[in-house]
């Protein structure tokens, strides 16, 4: 008995115009995006597009969100799954389903198939192990392999996944013809954090005094789900409080709130 068949993502479409900050990162998709948009042209000409791209980068720099929004622009099927859930399947079943998740792929190709937190099964073997062993985690990677390996172009399914552990994948990922496009993905700078805040207040009322730019002095090291939770915070705060637009101190109150972990009173403000 088989679960049920992967379907892709559906739900509004994620474009460019959502990630901020990770410009240079976004120049390096661009050509995966006409790929997807127009195989044919690539086709004719006989090029090689890559078809596996390794994203890399912190938790939270928006991997997961690059790789929608590539769909997003080439408006093609996004298939999405954690490696992690396959850790805890019995034996057998993390490969069917690899092989699943890639059938539907190539049947709506052009599209997407996005592995998040590929190091849950793609760490290196340890102890000088070869290919082919038989525990869960490598028969599911080698399937997926096995499926990258298989591609002779024609498919026009392009393989994204996303690690925070870049440097603890298996060798055998990063072989040509499977991730050997390697795209970092690093937490925004200055104006990074500032163009990410405006991405996450398009939507929400923000008062005239508030300066995006002191917020954005004021948030180093955060990464844009930081920021993206900062925001919603500070609109909480804001709606507690009974404002009408969210005003400066309930930035600064929701920035202090997440830093120090504390609510210290603010429960309690009206
Ligand atoms: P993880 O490694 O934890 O899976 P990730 O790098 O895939 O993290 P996302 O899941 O894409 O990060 O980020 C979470 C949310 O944070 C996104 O859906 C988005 O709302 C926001 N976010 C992250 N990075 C950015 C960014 N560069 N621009 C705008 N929003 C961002």
């Amino acid at each position: 008995s088989r679960a049920k068949l992967y379907e892709p993502e559906s739900g509004p479409r994620t474009t460019f115009a959502d990630v901020a900050g990770i410009e240079e990162v976004e120049q390096e998709v661009t050509e995966i995006v006409d790929f997807l948009r127009e195989p044919e042209k690539y086709r004719r000409l006989g090029a090689q597009v890559p078809h596996g791209v390794l994203l890399s980068g912190p938790p939270g720099t928006g991997k997961t969100l690059l790789a929608r929004a590539v769909a997003g622009e080439a408006k093609v099927p996004f298939f999405s799954i954690s490696a992690s859930e396959f850790i805890e399947m019995i034996v057998g079943v993390g490969a069917s389903r690899v092989r699943d998740l890639f059938d539907q792929a190539k049947k709506v190709a052009p599209s997407i198939v996005f592995i998040d937190e590929l190091d849950a099964i793609g760490r290196a073997r340890g102890g000088g192990q070869s290919l082919g062993g038989n525990d869960e985690r490598e028969q599911t990677l080698n399937q997926i392999l096995t499926e990258m390996d298989g591609f002779n172009g024609s498919e026009g399914v392009v393989v994204l996944a996303a690690t925070n552990r870049a440097e603890i994948l298996d060798a055998a990922l990063l072989r040509p013809g499977r991730f050997d496009r390697r795209v970092t993905v690093s937490p925004p700078d200055l104006v990074g954090r500032r163009k990410i805040l405006e991405v996450h207040t398009r939507g929400v009322p923000v008062a005239p005094g508030v300066g995006l730019e002191d917020l954005a002095a004021a948030t180093p090291g955060m990464v844009g789900a930081d920021l993206k939770n900062l925001v919603n915070e500070a609109a909480l705060l804001a709606a507690r409080r009974g404002h009408d637009v969210v005003q400066n101190n309930d930035f600064t109150d929701a920035l202090e709130k997440i830093v120090l972990g504390t609510v210290r009173g603010i429960m309690l403000t009206p």
